[in-house]
């Protein structure tokens, strides 16, 4: 089982301002009507290498997301069927059409704004840089010159690391998911990597990863939940909706204090 983790709720509790709401086996079937009601499937991509948020343990999938999108599809009325899959895979799969949801500690950007269309914001991340645990010479971007820096594909913190490479002259090692990249700087394969503040600073508490965070976070973000642009407005109704019902009762805090909590 997952250890509670009282650093990540303070960090928590001040950066929210989330409550939630009613019970598991509650299905609203007054709230359906139209496209988006009536026990409709959709799919909803997610990314399994992102604990606390979605991770794979004894062949089921757990995480916040997990259980936000699943009272969400309760309290509207509809079914959801997850597809676990690389982060940079989401996006293009809800581009072609193969998935209705994307959940997945997913960033809230412009660029993104173009192809999908976002909840509300349900949680306030950020990137943050990691070295290794002995690592006393990276501080910030700004020492990274001749060094190696991984990231994963297609998120922000592999934006970031673009957007700034030519100042700072590192090297971009580019991986599919977290696990790997942790143990890329483990290893000494590399000298820093880039991931969101929440994640890792869960994942070194978890796991003992021979991991630092150095520094402030490298910008504040907050993550929602997206559909295909432009074709989904009901749908998107419906997750903020279930979204603010969540917020309203108590049971986001209870998803939230389930896997991270004093
Ligand atoms: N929040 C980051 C992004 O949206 C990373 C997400 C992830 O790796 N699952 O790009």
């Amino acid at each position: 089982m997952m250890k509670k983790f009282g650093l990540l709720s303070v960090f928590l509790v001040s950066a929210l301002t989330l409550a939630a709401c009613g019970s598991d086996e509650e299905t609203d079937g007054s709230s359906g009507s139209g496209d988006g009601g009536g026990g409709e499937t959709y799919s909803v991509g997610i990314d399994t290498t992102y604990p606390p948020f979605e991770f794979e343990e004894d062949g089921e999938y757990k995480g916040i997301d997990i259980d936000l999108i699943n009272a969400i599809a309760d309290s509207q009325g509809f079914e959801i069927e997850l597809n676990a899959m690389d982060f940079g895979g989401i996006i293009p799969a809800v581009q072609a059409g193969q998935l209705d949801i994307a959940i997945a500690g997913m960033s809230i950007t412009e660029e993104r704004k173009e192809v999908v269309d976002f909840s509300d914001p349900y949680f306030e991340a950020g990137p943050s840089l990691v070295v290794g645990a002995d690592n006393n010479d990276i501080e910030t971007l700004a020492d990274l010159e001749g060094k190696t820096v991984v990231v994963k594909t297609g998120t922000t913190g592999a934006d970031l690391a673009r957007e700034n490479q030519e100042e700072y002259g590192y090297e971009i090692t580019q991986l599919e998911d977290s696990p790997s990249m942790f143990q890329e700087v483990s290893n000494g394969n590399a000298d820093a990597l880039i991931e969101d503040y929440p994640v890792i600073a869960y994942a070194i508490a978890q796991s003992g990863l021979d991991l630092k965070i150095v520094g402030d976070r490298l910008n504040g973000d907050s993550y929602g939940i997206a559909v295909l642009k432009g074709e989904n407005d009901e749908l998107l109704e419906k997750i903020n909706a279930g979204l603010q019902e969540l917020r309203d009762s108590g049971e986001y805090d209870e998803i939230l204090d389930k896997y991270i909590s004093e």
